[in-house]
């Protein structure tokens, strides 16, 4: 009954250590092919590979980005892709200091008899596939489950079906080198107070660290990507100040401190809502055994997007926005951001999309 000590244990607890770096924190850019294209609509530009390509370009070499990123998560595609000029994306973020992570989920699926709840499907063949993804340059993975919350939901099914799902992808993952991100997503869909998703958010994570527990998972080899506790889409906001302390307690009351970092999801919010409330919550004078930290994907791109549209001359503006998200969110890191980062366009513009697909 002891947790994973095999060949690749120290190298995953500096990995996950590494990217828990206060000041630092993880763009997301793994969207699928199907999720990306409704992004590139949404300016649009055709859902083609160089497309997608040229966007994570402007990304990934946006002049200063990566000293505030220590990883970027990848969907396969652009794992293997190369800048213009040639050189591997790999390379590029190595270069800056940066982790190249990679989705190994396969999305999700209706768990029957449920109310629309899902399951995340990918464990099949998951073990070679994380060989392979280890031997291109990949040292983090991310899984995606997904919960919901309703009148009877999150059900038990759910909560024990995805957080076992999200353990066996753990250690797989740990066995071939890739620190886990475990991702068990609440969605903010719904009327519900903040009451109820901290309620939620605390039976969630305890499910989901009995499992990684009982699947013998390395926790220091690990990172937790969870919502922030929030109310929901169709509730009443409140202060950043609020979602700092529930967020947080809702953590001190489930998270074990041998894992290094949190490191959120956006969830929809804006650009500026999601780094003002990390920032709050690195400002909180209270037991926080871990760092607290970013893996934003929308919020780390929506005003890039829009300053982009697709047109090569976009690109300075486009990665001057980028650059200021970083910034923004590297500070949040640190409880020191003052504001300001709303300046370009589409930072206060809410995110949300109902029954978010990945
Ligand atoms: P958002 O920050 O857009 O919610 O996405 C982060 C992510 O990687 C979800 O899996």
């Amino acid at each position: 009954m002891s947790c994973y000590r095999g060949k690749y244990a120290d190298e995953l607890i500096a990995n996950a250590a590494y990217i828990g770096t206060p000041g630092k924190g993880i763009l997301a850019a793994d969207e699928s092919t199907g999720t990306i294209g409704k992004r590139l609509s949404s300016i649009n530009v055709e859902n083609v590979e160089s497309n997608r390509r040229a966007l994570r370009e402007l990304l990934f070499t946006t002049p200063g980005a990566l000293q505030y990123l220590s990883g970027v998560i990848l969907f396969e595609e652009t794992l293997y892709q190369k800048t213009a000029a040639g050189k591997p994306f790999v390379d590029v973020m190595k270069e800056g200091g940066v982790l190249p992570g990679i989705k190994v989920d396969k999305g999700t699926v209706e768990l029957a008899g449920t109310n629309g709840e899902t399951t995340t499907q990918g464990l099949d063949g998951l073990a070679q596939r994380c060989q392979q993804y280890y031997a291109a340059g990949a040292r983090f993975a991310k899984w995606r489950a997904v919960l919901k919350i309703g009148p009877n939901e999150p059900s038990q099914l759910a909560i024990n079906e995805n957080a076992n799902g999200l353990a066996r992808y753990a250690i797989i993952c740990q066995e071939n080198g890739l620190v886990p991100i475990v991702e068990p997503e609440i969605l903010v869909d719904g009327p519900h107070s903040i009451d109820k998703c901290a309620d939620v958010t605390e039976r969630v994570l305890a499910a989901c660290y009995k499992a990684l527990n009982d699947h013998h998972v390395l926790l220091e080899g690990t990172l937790l990507k969870p919502n922030m506790v929030t109310p929901g889409s169709e509730a009443p906001k409140v202060a950043p100040e609020v979602i700092a302390e529930y967020t947080v307690r809702a953590l001190q009351r489930t998270m074990p401190a041998a894992v290094p970092a949190v490191v959120f999801l956006s969830g929809g919010q804006s650009e500026e809502e999601a780094t003002v409330n990390l920032n709050a919550m690195n400002k909180l004078k209270t037991k926080k055994p871990w760092s607290l930290s970013f893996s934003f994907g929308r919020a780390l791109q929506q005003s890039t997007l829009k300053a982009w549209s697709g047109k090569e001359e976009n690109v300075p503006k486009a990665q001057a926005a980028f650059l200021a998200r970083c910034k923004a969110n590297s500070e949040a890191t640190l409880g020191t951001y003052q504001g300001g980062g709303a300046l370009s366009e589409g930072a206060s513009e809410s995110l949300h999309v109902k029954d978010y697909k990945y």
